[in-house]
């Protein structure tokens, strides 16, 4: 696991609504719906990505390897 800041803790979450999240600090991510159940290599986004956050983790083996942009939110 790389871990960039002490504070953020990444773990992986079940919405309510049966979808795979990734839960950062404050900040929750969906995973891309390109991205299928089994993939080892996922794409999530910043659930505020349809309002123009392009906050981004890509994770493999349900472990973070890259972090995106910032987000544009408090
Ligand atoms: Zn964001």
């Amino acid at each position: 696991m790389i871990v960039l800041s002490s504070a953020d803790e990444a773990v992986f979450i079940i919405s309510r609504s049966g979808k795979p999240m990734l839960l950062v600090g404050n900040n929750r991510y969906y995973r891309h719906s390109s991205y299928k159940e089994g993939s080892l290599k996922c794409l999530y986004v910043c659930v505020k990505w349809s309002s123009g956050c392009r906050s981004s983790i890509t994770t493999f083996n349900d472990e973070i390897v890259k972090y995106g942009k910032e987000h544009k939110h408090i």
